[in-house]
């Protein structure tokens, strides 16, 4: 998990284009595309290219690449005309991780609850 491609994990393949996604940004370090599950009007996953197995992980190995997933979801935001939104990083199986490549969650487009649950 130090960055290669993991043949085996379901972002990879995204970002390799073995299975498609519905593509709103792209750079040369980042991929953001539509949750196959919505869970909000807007609900799009940004992952970095390289290969992590969650956020802290991406962000001891490689932080100004967590940087550049971040500053995208807020371009996202930003387009969709969000002016309020959430970013999450769901981070082990308890919090609800079932991807085990890093990304963030940006959510908007409707009320949101604190605390979260
Ligand atoms: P996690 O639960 O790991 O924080 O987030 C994984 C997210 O990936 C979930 O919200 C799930 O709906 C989404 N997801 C799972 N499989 C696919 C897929 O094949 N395509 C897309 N676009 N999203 C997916
Ligand atoms: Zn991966």
């Amino acid at each position: 998990d130090g960055g290669a491609p993991q043949d085996d994990c379901l972002f990879c393949k995204i970002v390799g284009g073995k299975i498609p996604a519905t593509v709103v940004r792209e750079t040369d370090t980042t991929l953001a595309f539509r949750d196959i599950n919505p869970q909000a009007p807007t609900h799009v996953l940004v992952i970095p290219k390289v290969h992590h197995p969650d956020a802290a992980s991406l962000a001891a190995a490689e932080p100004a690449i967590l940087a550049d997933v971040v500053r995208e979801a807020g371009e996202v935001a930003a387009e969709e005309k969000l002016d309020s939104y959430r970013i999450v990083f769901n981070t082990g199986s308890g919090a609800g991780q079932t991807v085990f490549h890093a990304h963030a969650h940006l959510l908007g487009g409707r009320g949101m609850q604190w605390p979260p649950g």
